[in-house]
């Protein structure tokens, strides 16, 4: 029989001890680490010194980087010395292949730059091929700056769906109805019919891929065509992503074609009636705001293509006093033209305060938020991502605050706004996984993916100065 000798507790506690280092139960898939942590929760708590544990895609704990490594043991780590952490970016509104279009046509107001120039060179290039090649480009350049989540409009839906599941990023993928012979379908008709395959083939898939409807807009869609497509979302239990009150050529469309502003006008037909996505919102009236809210529309601001395009300011100030769910996006890349979120927060809080003459207008706490909960909410997804909470998926970056332009730093939110750029982003985490390790990507081919790039732009390149002649 043992006796409690000093040797025996000793002995006993050192058994304890590597059985509590041997155990299951300790041992978990990742912690991240950073000098400090902007959890963006509601508190907007920041903490110093701190690591998020992570095991099977979901955010276990948070808190001192002490307390962490007291409770955990990781089998993979992301170090923190220079670095922030915060939850990854959240592109509400995108056309990833795009990216294959950027700088084919600059300096046109919309309907000029759609109708004369995107849609019939999307009619002749876009292909299956382009979408994949196009959409690899953009999670690359998505992923590089920070980019975890992004809500997409473009064609052949399956293909973006693909490269996403192989990219490892989280999207909303649309599936485009359009009026017209787009790259995909002859009419609306056709899109909708192809569209509701796409939704029951990716629905309950790849969780972090949710098939959606994107019906255009209410000027390349008519009444009857908008209902039909939320009958069929509302049927299969998908939400919706749209253009709506965008330009001033829109205002003046809908009154003149159904003798109302488009947000009134989509609110009499029900089209409010499921979960909406509305790309960007520049013209909302008075007494259009209060729909929005009522109607829980997440409304997503893209300042670069609004002031791009001169479409307009966009009232996201007041949007956002009235409680307005608000997000923001790049567009694509042929009206932005790059997938940079960074420089839509700038861009975002600059607009306003200079609309507003009130340099107090939008301030960073605001603007970062949109990028983060704000528009992980606008989208959808507020309950799964946008902020660092034990719970949540684990979509988080580690920014390097090691570039001279972050020395000194007094104040990392006020850095991450009007500070940080896409190339500070070290290390990308998308629902578990490390996407990007140190600048280095793990999922994407890049030398790959550049040669395609390169190779169909040559064509398109050559088919463009062929037409033009
Ligand atoms: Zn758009």
């Amino acid at each position: 029989m043992l006796r409690n000798t000093p040797s025996v507790l000793l002995l006993t506690a050192l058994l304890l001890a590597c059985s509590a280092s041997d155990s299951q139960e300790s041992l978990i898939d990742l912690i991240v680490y950073g000098e400090t942590l902007v959890t963006m929760d509601a508190d907007m708590r920041i903490i110093e010194n701190g690591a998020v544990a992570v095991d099977d895609g979901v955010i276990l704990a948070l808190g001192t980087a002490e307390e962490i490594d007291a409770a955990y043991r990781a089998e993979s780590t992301l170090a923190g010395a220079g670095r922030i952490v915060m939850p990854g970016l959240v592109n509400g509104h995108s056309h990833a292949a795009m990216t294959l279009l950027r700088g084919v046509a600059d300096d046109l107001a919309l309907m000029d730059w759609l109708q004369n120039y995107i849609f019939p060179a999307e009619v002749a290039f876009v292909d299956p091929d382009f979408v994949r090649i196009g959409t690899e480009l953009a999670c690359w350049e998505m992923l590089r700056g920070g980019t975890t989540t992004f809500v997409d409009m473009y064609y052949y839906p399956d293909t973006i769906a693909e490269v996403v599941e192989s990219c490892g990023m989280r999207a909303l993928v649309s599936t485009t109805v359009i009026d017209q012979r787009s790259p995909d379908a002859e009419s609306a008709e056709d899109g909708l019919a192809k569209g509701l395959g796409f939704v029951e083939r990716w629905k309950g898939r790849n969780s972090r891929i949710t098939p959606i409807f994107g019906p255009h807009a209410n000027y390349t869609l008519n009444a009857e065509q908008l209902k039909a497509t939320r009958e069929a979302a509302l049927d299969l239990g998908a939400p919706i992503s749209i253009h709506l009150s965008e330009s001033p050529f829109e205002l003046q469309y809908s009154k003149d074609t159904y003798g109302k502003t488009s947000i009134e006008m989509m609110e009499e037909i029900g089209f409010f009636d499921g979960p909406t996505i509305a790309a960007h919102v520049v013209w909302p009236t008075d007494s259009e705001i209060p729909i929005l809210v009522d109607r829980e529309v997440g409304v997503i601001h893209n300042p670069t293509s609004n002031m791009k395009i001169a479409s307009g300011i966009s009232p996201v100030t007041k949007m956002l006093a009235a409680g307005v769910r608000m997000g923001l996006g790049t567009d694509g890349a042929a009206s932005n033209n790059d997938l940079d979120l960074w420089e839509e927060m700038r861009l975002a809080a600059f607009l306003q305060k200079v609309d507003r003459m009130d340099p107090t207008a939008l301030p960073a706490e605001a603007v970062l938020r949109m990028a983060t909960s704000g528009g992980a909410e606008a989208i959808g997804l507020g309950d799964q991502i946008g902020s660092l909470e034990p719970g949540k998926r684990a979509d988080l970056i580690q920014v390097a605050f090691d570039d001279v332009h972050h020395v000194p730093t007094f104040n990392v939110v006020s850095h991450l706004v009007y500070v940080t750029d896409e190339q500070d982003v070290a290390s990308v985490v998308v629902d578990g996984q490390v996407l990007v390790r140190e600048r280095e990507f793990l999922t994407i081919d890049t030398a790959r993916v550049r040669e395609e790039a390169n190779a169909l732009a040559a064509q398109i390149n050559a088919e463009l100065e062929r037409r033009n002649q």
